[in-house]
């Protein structure tokens, strides 16, 4: 076998025609969203209402393995994919470990992360069905800036409703998202009755996803052939996201590479949940014994301090309830937290797995992320975003592990994204401003108060 490259490029021809949906493996599925007023499972119907039908369509396929790209949304993946798997050797020679290091590097397209991969596909959805307006919510801004894109491509008009502090720090996001066409609106606003209402309890909070996400389904609901986009956590996004998996299996199969061990960040859970889809799929199969960690921040710590429980996914309580960890839908992240990941719940599939034993979880300190970014800045020359660093920090901790066991793992991460939008979270760190803030039990008691008593 020749050495292996630099970077790992597939071709056109070689990149996948299908999404890989894990649900057709699980042996349990997710249990099924449910209706807040009645308690039942909320069926289709209620579910178009909100969303995109060939999305809750989607949604709610747990049979079919293999879901084939529409030709019309590779010819988009084209424009930004295959994604490059690239061999980590001069991350290897700093730390001096007999580990090999790979990640799957999603930051290269002009949104700088995975989020477009599910953008294409739901805005092509939308655009199908003939809508013509979408709103949705951002937090750290690059769902709302690849969605943008989506938008400009398909021509559909886009309000994005961007949590408030991430709208203050990070003004070229909203330029750029402003750029591509799409109108911002920091959250919570006036524009809507649940902005208001949190406005009056709260005038100085600085938002959250949760609150974002209210605002923007109240809009979508009340505008005509408009829909709500979402740019996680679903099912569907994970779906969609696995074309990052399905890419990294075909390289890994084409280099013969051997994973021992896959982290990924997990703030909804979506770029994990599509990395790992048909690599877990194998696991529950029995066809590897591969380890897989999900990397969230201390300050946000869903899988690994949460509750495993129905709960909303928003603030305002209007979404249906998800079983899912959760720190529940009141839980809000402290304002220092600079690096992203900050959702109160996750994934429900990525929930399930866990629960069920088939992935680990693991919380880091934002200060430690931004040394292990910091210091593969340096030596790979990529900068990665804050999110993608927190795999990044396990890759590093389980490569040293590596040096002082003298085992030879191979470790493959994914590296969701750029931080050329997170300087002011670098500028931070640079100069010694940035804190570690880990909820202490009462906190998070706080948060578990708000969660629904389901009977
Ligand atoms: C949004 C985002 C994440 C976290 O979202 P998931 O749904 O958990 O993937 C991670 N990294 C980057 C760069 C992101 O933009």
């Amino acid at each position: 076998m020749a050495k292996i490259p630099y970077k790992i490029y597939l071709s056109e021809e070689e990149m996948p025609k299908y999404w890989y949906n894990m649900k057709a493996v699980m042996k349990e599925l997710p249990a099924p969203f449910l209706n807040p007023a009645t308690y039942k499972p909320c069926t289709a119907e209620e579910l178009n209402q909100v969303f995109c039908s060939e999305l809750v369509e989607q949604e709610l396929n747990s049979s079919d393995r293999y879901i084939e790209i529409p030709e019309e949304i590779r010819n988009f993946y084209k424009m930004f994919r295959p994604s490059p798997l690239v061999r980590a050797y001069c991350l290897e020679k700093m730390l001096d470990t007999p580990a090999e290091i790979y990640y799957k590097f999603e930051g290269t397209n002009t949104s700088g992360s995975h989020k477009l991969n599910s953008a294409a596909a739901q805005v092509y959805y939308a655009k199908k069905q003939g809508l013509t307006n979408l709103t949705t919510e951002t937090g750290a801004g690059q769902w709302g800036t690849a969605l943008a894109m989506a938008c400009a491509y398909y021509q559909i008009a886009l309000t994005v409703y961007m949590v408030k502090v991430s709208a203050e720090q990070k003004p070229y996001r909203k330029a750029v998202i402003e750029t591509y066409g799409g109108r911002v609106i920091p959250s919570p606003s006036d524009t809507t009755e649940i902005g208001r209402k949190i406005l009056r309890e709260n005038p100085n909070t600085g938002g959250s996803l949760g609150c974002a996400i209210s605002e923007a389904i109240e809009v979508a609901m009340k505008t005509e052939n408009s829909r709500y986009v979402l740019g996680s956590v679903l099912d569907h996004v994970l779906l969609h996201q696995s074309i990052i998996g399905q890419e990294t299996k075909t390289a890994c199969e084409k280099y013969e590479i051997q994973p021992d061990m896959i982290i990924g960040c997990a703030g909804g859970g979506s770029n994990f949940g599509g990395l790992i889809a048909p690599f877990m799929a194998d696991k529950i199969e029995g066809k590897n014994k591969i380890e897989i960690i999900a990397v969230e921040p201390a300050s946000c710590p869903s899988l690994t301090r949460g509750k495993f429980a129905y709960d909303f996914g928003d603030t305002g309580k209007t979404t249906p309830l998800m079983k899912m960890y959760t720190l529940g839908s009141g839980f809000i992240p402290s304002p220092n937290h600079a690096g992203g990941l900050r959702y109160h719940g996750m994934s429900p599939i990525i929930s399930k797995l866990y629960q069920d034993g088939y992935l680990e979880a693991r919380a880091v300190e934002q200060t430690k992320v931004f040394e292990a970014a910091i210091a593969f800045a340096r030596c790979e020359g990529t900068l990665p975003a804050p999110e993608s660093a927190h795999a990044l920090k396990v890759a590093m901790d389980e490569a040293i592990k590596c040096k002082e066991t003298g085992e030879k793992k191979t470790i493959l991460f994914g590296l969701t994204g750029t931080g050329y939008f997170d300087l002011s979270a670098y500028m931070s760190y640079n100069n010694g401003s940035m804190t570690d803030y880990i909820p202490t039990d009462e906190d998070l008691e706080k948060g578990f108060a708000t969660l629904p008593q389901v009977k």
